[in-house]
């Protein structure tokens, strides 16, 4: 799908609509993540079912903390890491690491267990981990598919630069760019690096639910500036957004919302309270798989 050369009499510039703050959270064996959902007063964005800024933190060697093995079944996590170096196992038997710029896009689907968390390596040297954990839906009919793996490495993102400006594209059609990573609803995931002043625009897939966030540094849209920690959801047809702040790292996702019923438990997301309670029971009798270490 193209999303250029969609400009016309009628093309709206996107303005923010709604802004939402990320709330503190700890996740796994101790890692404190900004969470702007779910929380209490937001469960979802469909299709996104969880927005984790994880970092910038810097840990001392052996002190460095991620996730014991741990399920998911009925949607995809993608794990995308602007600093640091991580290390990845799952029960289908992967073992992967990550640095900089990489994504890993894993297709729960019927069922997986994995761990995350630093390398060997950066745990015994300690160092700086920031990045973002997205959850994303799949609908009712995908929902039990094989789960699957994308190890997306930096230098397949699709990048341009531009004055004060980088713009990478890791998966979907943003910024007349095309990303690598393949989806099974319509979403698009951009990284912008921004310079204050500098400014870029895109055409947004018409229907998408549109989400920006700096996870580093400020931007505005329109006439709404959008500081760090803070998601916005913005609409309209064209997206353009100015670096406010010296330096910042925006991420810009669109989705094309799913609209199904969402029923959600910790590691576990389907449409219904009984496909979660078979979640909890599959789970329990192993149809996951087993942890490999
Ligand atoms: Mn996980």
């Amino acid at each position: 799908m193209t999303t250029t050369n969609r400009t016309s009499a009628h093309s709206t510039s996107a303005t923010v609509s709604r802004l939402v703050r990320a709330q503190h959270a700890v996740e796994g064996d101790g890692f404190v993540v900004r969470r702007p959902f779910p929380t209490a007063s937001l469960s979802h964005l469909d299709p996104f079912l969880l927005f984790d800024h994880m970092g910038p933190i810097e840990f001392e060697p052996g002190k460095g903390v991620g996730t014991p093995w741990h399920p998911h079944r009925g949607f995809e996590t993608v794990t995308y890491l602007l600093e640091g170096d991580a290390e990845h196992r799952d029960s289908m038997g992967n073992h992967g690491f990550m640095s900089a710029g990489d994504t890993q896009w894993m297709t729960a689907g019927s069922g997986v267990l994995h761990k995350e968390g630093p390398s060997g390596a950066a745990q015994s040297a300690g160092g700086r981990m920031h990045g973002l954990q997205l959850w994303v839906n799949l609908p009712a009919a995908k929902k039990m598919i094989p789960p699957a793996y994308q190890d997306l490495r930096a230098e397949a993102n699709a990048v341009r630069h531009e004055p004060g400006a980088t713009v990478r594209v890791i998966a979907g059609d943003l910024f007349e760019l095309h990303g690598p990573g393949s989806t099974h609803t319509p979403i698009s995931y951009a990284h912008l690096t921004l310079e204050a002043g500098a400014t870029v625009s895109t055409s947004l897939p018409a229907g998408h639910r549109v989400l920006v966030y700096p996870m580093i540094g400020a931007l505005s849209v329109g006439d709404t500036q959008i500081d760090e920690g803070i998601l916005a959801v913005v609409e309209g047809d064209i997206l353009e957004v100015r670096g406010v702040a010296d330096q910042s790292e925006v991420i810009v996702l669109t989705g094309e919302p799913i609209g199904e019923p969402v029923a959600r438990y910790g590691p576990f997301v389907m449409n219904t309270e009984a496909e979660i309670r078979q979640a909890f029971s599959d789970f329990e009798r192993g149809t996951f798989g087993a942890p490999l270490d």
